[in-house]
């Protein structure tokens, strides 16, 4: 412990000098060390989350349990596509501006007036600017079961894993995706 406090009176925390923590008490080093371990590990997290979406929309694809992988679809554009949507590397403002660094709350659309963050999701199911493309596409996906009634994340995942296997579908997303990236 002694070389614990030693090393702790080298460094500051909240304010309080080396010397000072020196004369903390053995359970207050240890809450202060756990807070500052949190704070570390929570940070890397965060980042972790920051720098690698696509693990999560990966996860909520998985969790729906349904045959869908990109490698059965024939045409190699449509690999491409799906795989950039599903893996979160497709040049929406939230990956570009993750590029140049811009931050967060300015990544917002550009194709409509909502001021809203430019994502798949954004794009996929609510920006204005899509609508006319997107009726036939939530027309044909609602017959579905396990689309109505769910949470915008788990219909995204539920389109981008449907995708895979129904080709009315993905022609109606390769439409939406074509409107908004070859212009
Ligand atoms: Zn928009």
């Amino acid at each position: 412990m002694k070389n614990m406090a030693k090393c702790i009176g080298e460094f500051e925390w909240q304010g309080i000098g080396g010397d000072a923590i020196k004369s903390l008490t053995d359970a207050e080093n240890g809450d202060m060390l756990s807070s500052v371990a949190w704070r570390k590990v929570r940070s890397i997290l965060m980042k972790e989350l920051e720098e690698r979406p696509k693990l999560g929309m990966m996860k909520e694809i998985a969790a729906l349990e349904l045959e869908s992988r990109c490698v059965v679809l024939k045409r190699k554009r449509d690999r491409r596509m799906m795989i950039k949507l599903r893996g979160g590397t497709a040049a929406f403002q939230i990956q570009v501006g993750r590029w140049q660094g811009v931050e967060r709350k300015e990544r917002t659309c550009k194709e409509c007036q909502s001021e809203e963050t430019e994502d798949v999701c954004h794009w996929l199911l609510q920006c204005p600017a899509w609508d006319h493309l997107r009726r036939p596409l939530v027309e044909d996906v609602s017959q579905c079961d396990g689309f109505q009634g769910q949470s915008l994340t788990k219909q995204e995942a539920f389109v981008l894993a449907t995708a895979c296997t129904n080709y009315t579908l993905l022609n109606y997303l390769c439409s939406m995706w074509y409107a908004r990236f070859s212009a």
